[in-house]
C-alpha cells in the first residue's frame, strides 16, 4: 500500500464528469480530496491523495491521462522569500485559487497555504524568484 498526492487538471469538456467516483470503484482507491477549485474559465483543478496498491495507482494515472485530465506530482510546498518579494502583485493574478493575495491595507503579498493547491503556476512569473517549491 503507497499514498501519492497528485494535482489533477481538468479541461472545462469533463469538468462535470463522474472521473474521481470511477477512480474509487474501478480502481479499489483510497481517495482524499484536499483542495479543490474551479476557475473562472471551468477549468478545474484538485489536489488529492491517493492511497492503494502502485499498480492500481499507475493504471489509474493511465486511465486519468486517458480522459484528458493533466496529472502531477504534487510538490512539497510552495514558499515565499519575503527578502526576495518586491510586493508587486504579479503573481496574485496568476494564482487561480487566491492563495497569493495583496493586503488590502498594507499592499504587501499575503500567502494562504491552505488555500494553495500546489499547481505550481505561480513559480516562473516572479520577475526577483520569491516564489520558490519547498521539497
Ligand atoms: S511576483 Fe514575486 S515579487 Fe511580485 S508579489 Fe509575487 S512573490 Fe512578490
Ligand atoms: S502553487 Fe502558486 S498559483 Fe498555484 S495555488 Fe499555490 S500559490 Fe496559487
Amino acid at each position: 500500500m503507497i499514498k501519492r498526492k497528485l494535482v489533477l487538471s481538468f479541461p472545462e469538456n469533463i469538468v462535470t464528469k463522474p472521473i474521481t467516483y470511477r477512480l474509487v470503484k474501478e480502481f479499489n482507491l483510497e481517495f482524499n480530496i484536499l483542495r479543490a477549485e474551479i476557475t473562472p474559465n471551468m477549468e478545474g483543478k484538485m489536489l488529492i491523495e491517493l492511497k492503494g496498491d502502485k499498480a492500481q495507482i499507475d493504471e489509474a494515472i493511465k486511465y486519468l491521462n486517458q480522459t484528458g485530465v493533466t496529472v502531477q506530482e504534487a510538490v512539497k510546498d510552495i514558499i515565499t522569500d519575503k527578502n526576495r518579494c518586491v510586493d508587486c502583485g504579479l503573481c496574485t493574478s496568476i494564482c487561480i485559487t487566491q492563495a497569493l493575495v495583496l493586503d488590502d491595507r498594507s499592499h504587501k503579498l499575503k500567502f494562504n497555504k491552505d488555500k494553495c493547491i500546489l499547481c505550481e503556476l505561480c513559480l516562473d512569473c516572479c520577475p526577483v524568484s520569491a516564489i520558490k517549491v519547498h521539497i
